[in-house]
């Protein structure tokens, strides 16, 4: 099979490692793809992700039998529909199903209508009924989010009334995220614990990877800003198999049958954003549609089954073989994934400072791997950092601990001084084991 892969981050060097180990596979290619990605699979550069007609232009030219979309943006743009509409085998949503991550509002009302459990919330386009409404609230803190997408910085959990009257300023007045804060949703305050849960759906059919936890905030610890991910786990003990059968009744299921039911059936990944709260009850905090970044590295290099062959069968109505199967096959013991970014980051950072040693680390332990996100080939040939999260550090091993201790072995072969990361990802499942 030719399969095109579209993205260029840590995630789809991730996926595209894991493809081309499939016997099926002819050629990979990966649009735009990134320097280390190219090591891997044939990069076309210069065209946007989310540009429908030039992406459905290459794809025709190049013959591609799959498409594996990655990034949400051009799952929103309505790729997947066009590219079904020109009968490719596409993995990945609609533009209309995937408005379970692109509308906060949709979202939300649609987990209402289905019973699927998640905050109490409220809708919101005026900022005088807003402020009303928060006037009224006798819990804080609450939770403001702007309906649309604004790259993970549109939600704000604020401590008090004056708090809340600046957020809903900043999103219906001020407009500060455009169009995507023109709508917000006020929403009741979770504590717990928060997992990523997964699930490959087509229709009815679905088929559950394995739970994982990230890491948000960019310092140890949980502190300082929210990022796109500073690390992550998998499996993530915390959930247990009843625990997993539970969120399977209680939310993967209605969520596709949902979907069904409303016209707008639902193919790709689902990912579910959940808090187990302390109250012991599931609760959905938000869906996205696409792999989790830094989870589905993780998630990658404990799979044993074939991912293309699995991608492919999503993608031509073939899911249910896996489910009669009983799911996906995987390595034994667990994986994780440090994230390294430039300083700065997720603020402003400066991009062209050289790395050294990824071969040295890559060989620091058995089962590691590095994926790139944001790295490019300086004019001698040496890699250089071009984005803000530039590298994922993953290893597999026996037990989590151990899969730690191997990602920090390679982190540290690592000769980038412009970059920064946690000491501490796994923290929460490791204090687990330890009870
Ligand atoms: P991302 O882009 O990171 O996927 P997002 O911007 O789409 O996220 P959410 O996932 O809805 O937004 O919220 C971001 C974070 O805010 C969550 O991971 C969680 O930590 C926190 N959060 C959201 N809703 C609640 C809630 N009701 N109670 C407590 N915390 C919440």
């Amino acid at each position: 099979l030719r399969v095109l892969v579209v993205g260029g981050g840590a995630r789809e060097h991730a996926l595209c490692d894991c493809l081309s180990q499939s016997e099926r596979l002819s050629d990979l290619l990966c649009l735009p793809g990134n320097a280390g990605i190219a090591e891997v699979a044939r990069c076309i550069d210069g065209v946007d992700v989310s540009d429908v007609s030039s992406i459905t232009s290459v794809v025709k030219r190049e013959q591609v039998d799959l498409v594996v979309i990655g990034p949400e943006a051009p799952l929103m743009a309505g790729l997947a529909d066009t590219l079904r509409a020109e009968r490719v085998a596409v993995f990945g949503p609609s533009a209309a199903a995937a408005r379970l991550e692109g509308s906060k509002s949709f979202s939300k009302d649609f987990m209402h209508r289905h019973g699927i459990p998640t905050a109490a919330y409220r809708r919101f386009t005026d900022a005088v009924a807003a402020k009303q409404y928060v006037r009224q609230c006798t819990r804080f803190p609450v939770v403001i989010k702007a309906d649309g997408l604004a790259a993970g910085k549109g939600v704000l959990i604020v401590a008090d009334i004056e708090q809340a009257d600046c957020a809903i300023d900043d999103m219906l007045v001020r407009q500060v995220f455009g169009s995507a804060g023109r709508e917000i949703v006020i929403e009741e305050h979770l504590r717990g614990t928060e997992v990523s849960f997964f699930a490959l759906v087509d229709g009815d059919c679905v088929v559950p990877l394995l739970p994982a936890q990230d890491h948000k905030a960019a310092f140890d610890g949980d502190r300082g800003p929210n990022t796109g991910g500073m690390g992550a786990y998998a499996p993530a003990p915390v959930v247990t198999a009843d625990m997993a059968d539970a969120i399977m009744r209680q939310v993967v299921r209605p969520t596709a049958a949902g979907m069904v039911r409303e016209g707008t059936p639902f193919q790709g990944i689902l990912y579910c954003g959940l808090m187990l709260t302390d109250r012991g009850d599931i609760r959905v905090l938000e869906y996205n549609v696409r792999f989790g970044d830094p989870e589905c590295q993780a998630l990658c290099v404990l799979l044993e089954s074939d991912l293309l062959q699995v991608l492919h069968d999503a993608a031509v109505g073939r899911l249910d073989a896996w489910a009669a199967r009983g799911g996906l096959a995987y390595h034994p013991g667990s994986a994780l994934t440090v994230v390294l970014a430039s300083r700065g980051y997720p603020g402003q950072y400066a991009t062209g400072s050289r790395i050294d040693g990824l071969e040295q680390a890559a060989a620091a332990a058995p089962d590691v791997k590095i994926f790139h996100a944001g790295t490019g080939r300086g004019p001698d040939g040496a890699w250089i950092a071009t984005g803000g999260r530039v590298l994922s550090v993953t290893a597999r091993a026996p037990t989590l601990a151990e899969a730690q201790r191997r990602a920090y072995a390679a982190v540290h072969r690592i000769e980038w001084p412009e970059g920064f990361y946690r000491t501490d990802i796994g923290w929460r499942a490791l204090a687990m084991e330890v009870k």
